[in-house]
C-alpha cells in the first residue's frame, strides 16, 4: 500500500498541501498554481481543464467578472483539494499496485486469475468519480 509519507518524499516538488482560497479581488488560480497534485492518470492536465471550463462558464454568465471568481472557486477548491488528498492514498494506477500485490510481481498467463473484471472496473470508476471525470459528471 502507498502511504502518503512515501509519495511527498516521491513527489516533492508537484504535490502540495491545498490552500484555503484561490480568489484575491480580481486574480484567481487555475491548474498547478491552484492545486499542484501527484501526477498520475493524467489528473494534472485534466483538473486544469475543469478548472478554466468551470472559470469560463461562470465569466459568461456572470455581469460581475468578481463574483465570477469567487463562484469558479467556490465550485472547484474542494473537488480539486480532494483530488490532492486521494492521489497521496489511492492514486489512479491503484490498479497497478493491487495487481503487483496481487501477483507477488511474478509474471502471470492470466489476470482473471486474481482479480475479476468486476473489481478492476470499480477501482477505475472509484477513482473517475473522485475526480470527477466518470461520465456521469462530464456528460453535458
Ligand atoms: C513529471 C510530471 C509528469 C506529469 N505527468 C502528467 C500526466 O501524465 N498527465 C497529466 O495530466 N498531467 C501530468 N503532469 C501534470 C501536468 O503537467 C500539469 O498538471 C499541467 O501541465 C498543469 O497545467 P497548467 O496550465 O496549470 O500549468 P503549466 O502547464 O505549468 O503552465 C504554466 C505556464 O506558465 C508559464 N509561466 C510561468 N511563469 C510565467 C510568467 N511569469 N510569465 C509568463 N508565463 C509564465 C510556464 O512557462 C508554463 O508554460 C505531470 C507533471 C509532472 C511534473
Amino acid at each position: 500500500m502507498i502511504s502518503s509519507a512515501d509519495t511527498i518524499l516521491e513527489y516533492p516538488m508537484v504535490d502540495k498541501d491545498p490552500v484555503a482560497r484561490w480568489t484575491v479581488g480580481r486574480v484567481t488560480l487555475a491548474g498547478d498554481a491552484a492545486h499542484p497534485m501527484y501526477p498520475r492518470g493524467s489528473n494534472g492536465a485534466v483538473q486544469a481543464l475543469i478548472d478554466v471550463r468551470t472559470l469560463a462558464d461562470q465569466l459568461a454568465s456572470s455581469a460581475d467578472p468578481v463574483a465570477a471568481l469567487k463562484a469558479y472557486e467556490s465550485a472547484r477548491l474542494e473537488p480539486a483539494a480532494r483530488v490532492v488528498r486521494t492521489n497521496r492514498e489511492h492514486p489512479p494506477d491503484f490498479i497497478n499496485i493491487r495487481v503487483e500485490e496481487l501477483t507477488g510481481d511474478r509474471p502471470f498467463a492470466n489476470l482473471d486469475d486474481f482479480i475479476t473484471q468486476d473489481e478492476l472496473r470499480a477501482l477505475s470508476e472509484s477513482y473517475k468519480r473522485a475526480a470527477g471525470f466518470a461520465i456521469a459528471a462530464v456528460a453535458r
